[in-house]
This record gives C-alpha cells, sequence and structure tokens, in this order.
C-alpha cells in the first residue's frame, strides 16, 4: 500500500500562521536580524526565504550582507551590536561562513538568549537535559512533522542515520525526550540495512541522494528525509529513494515539500519564542 505524504508545506503553513496570529493577538514587536557574508547563492536564496517568511508572521527582519572579505572582528563586532540592541530578538548568521572566519567564535557570540538557530553550546546544553527555550530548527521541524501523523513516539524504535550536531544529535534527543528508543547511527555502523528495518520512525539525514532503500525500511514505518541533494541535472532529491520507499511506508516527507519549508517556520516560532521571553 502507497504511503500517506506528509505535506510539509501544510504544516509549515499553520506554524506560520500560529505564530502570526500570536504576533498579532498580543501585540508583540518581534525582530529578526539575519547576517550574510559573501555571496554564495544558495545561502542567499535561504536569507530571502527567511525574509519572506518574517513579513508574513508580522517580525521585523533586518538584513545584514556583508562582504566575503569581512575579517573575524569585523563580524564579531556586529554580533555584539546585535546582542545589544532591543529590537533585534534573534540573530542567525548564515551559515557556511567564508573559510578565513572561524564560525565556531562567531556562534559563541551570539547571546545565548538571541540564538534562534540553538547552535550556542549553552542551547546545546539545554537541549541535552530536556530544558531549552529554543529547539534547532530542523529536528524540530522533523518533530512536528512525526507529529502531524497523529503517531506517538513513546516506545517506538527510532532509528537517526546521520550524527551532524546539527541535525543527526539534537533529533535523537528530541526522540528520546518522547520516550522513543533511539538508535544513531552513522557511517561506520554495521549491519545499517538490518537496523533502519527495526525502525518504526526512520529519520535519514546523510547527504547521499536514494541513500535509504526499500530493504531498509519496515512495513508502515514513518519515514522522514531530511537530505537535501542537487543532482547533475539540477534537481533537489533527498536521501530517501523516494519510488520505492512510498511503496513500503506508512507515512513519508517528500523532498522538497516536507523538512525544507519546517526549518524556516521553526525558525519562525523561535524569533516569537526569544521576544516573549524578553518580555518576561
Ligand atoms: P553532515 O555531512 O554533517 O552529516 C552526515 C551524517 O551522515 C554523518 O554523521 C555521517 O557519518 C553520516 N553518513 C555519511 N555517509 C554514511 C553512510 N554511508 N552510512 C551511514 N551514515 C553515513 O550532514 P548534515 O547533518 O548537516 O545534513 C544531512 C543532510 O540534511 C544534507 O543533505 C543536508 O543538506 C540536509 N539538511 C537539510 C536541512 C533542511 O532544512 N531540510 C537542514 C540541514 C541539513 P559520520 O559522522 O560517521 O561521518
Amino acid at each position: 500500500m502507497a504511503a500517506k505524504i506528509i505535506d510539509g508545506k501544510a504544516v509549515s503553513a499553520a506554524v506560520k500562521e500560529q505564530v502570526r496570529a500570536e504576533i498579532e493577538r498580543d501585540c508583540i514587536k518581534a525582530g529578526l536580524a539575519v547576517v550574510i557574508v559573501g555571496d554564495d547563492p544558495a545561502s542567499r536564496v535561504y536569507v530571502n526565504n527567511k525574509k519572506k517568511a518574517c513579513e508574513l508572521c508580522g517580525i521585523k527582519s533586518f538584513e545584514y550582507a556583508l562582504p566575503a572579505e569581512t575579517t573575524q572582528e569585523e563580524l564579531l563586532e556586529l554580533v555584539d551590536t546585535l546582542n545589544n540592541d532591543d529590537n533585534v530578538d534573534g540573530i542567525l548568521v548564515q551559515l557556511p561562513l567564508p573559510k578565513h572566519l572561524d564560525e565556531g567564535a562567531v556562534i559563541e557570540r551570539i547571546s545565548p538568549k538571541k540564538d534562534v538557530d540553538a547552535f550556542h553550546e549553552s542551547n546545546v546544553g539545554k537541549i541535552m537535559i530536556g530544558s531549552y527555550a529554543f529547539l534547532p530548527c530542523t529536528p524540530a521541524g522533523c518533530m512536528e512533522l512525526i507529529h502531524s501523523t497523529g503517531v506517538d513516539v513513546a516506545g517506538k524504535e527510532c532509528v537517526v542515520i546521520g550524527r551532524s550536531n546539527i541535525v543527526g544529535k539534537p533529533m535523537a534527543m528530541l526522540l528520546l525526550h518522547e520516550n522513543g528508543t533511539v538508535t544513531v547511527c552513522h557511517s561506520k555502523t554495521k549491519n545499517l540495512a538490518e537496523v533502519c528495518a527495526r525502525a518504526d520512525i526512520l529519520v535519514a539525514a546523510v547527504g547521499r541522494p536514494n541513500f535509504v532503500t526499500a530493504d531498509m525500511v519496515k512495513e508502515g514505518a514513518v519515514v522522514i528525509d531530511v537530505g537535501i541533494n542537487r543532482l547533475e541535472n539540477g534537481k533537489l532529491c533527498g536521501d530517501v529513494k523516494f519510488d520505492e520507499v512510498s511503496e513500503k511506508a506508512g507515512w513519508i516527507t517528500p523532498v522538497p515539500g516536507g523538512v525544507g519549508p519546517m526549518t524556516i517556520a521553526m525558525l519562525m516560532k523561535n524569533t516569537l519564542t526569544a521576544a516573549k521571553q524578553k518580555k518576561q
């Protein structure tokens, strides 16, 4: 039987609408500063999408487009200025930064209260202990998509493929917080196909096109495809071989139109959270 498609566009639209409605209802002033260094075309597209989402939600957006040759000191100075700006509730520095800049040092300079990406060590630590204000946008978006299926995570076998700091590890932690039995796989995992085939909930964050095939998927599983891979023909494709896996899974996210739109929606939610916390 063919899987039900999890519609990331619809779920993300609903999250953004909730944010917009709350901002309007409670007359909240929220602002997001987005810093982009250099002229990477993919980063430019992401920044423009973030700007559009802010407009939709009633969040003021401040864009800082800096030249590729910006120095570490100049960038840190801007972060300091934004940390001290009352109109700015969230700060997002678009990654990757040009090679001569130290991403880690920049992230650590952002005030944890304005770290709407939840990449700062202090926010990462809070996720570990389950007491957090912000969740990293992509894993949080994946959780919203899982919730939208009505499948309860508690007690389920959950397998995450990938252990990056921005997707795999926090994803595993969020599933664990909801009482899933979680296995994290990576490039050294043995018998990967067998491990994945045990999963009631399978999250692929590998960065390899068509990596997850039907033999790796349990009948009826929820399959969340985080991967965004560009093929030689210019088309986008996920980490999951959609055609065959969708014949076996119970639920599946498409690429595009699955996890991708959720990331920005969760960023809007985090910015609202930051603005509300400032008022407290
Ligand atoms: P990373 O490259 O940082 O991590 C990839 C992970 O996959 C690593 O942990 C790696 O293992 C694992 N891996 C690689 N090859 C294999 C293999 N053969 N078998 C098992 N595991 C393997 O990627 P990210 O986590 O940053 O991103 C993953 C994907 O998600 C990418 O396609 C990215 O574009 C996409 N993405 C999408 C977002 C969205 O908004 N939808 C946001 C962020 C990312 P090891 O640690 O051992 O090397």
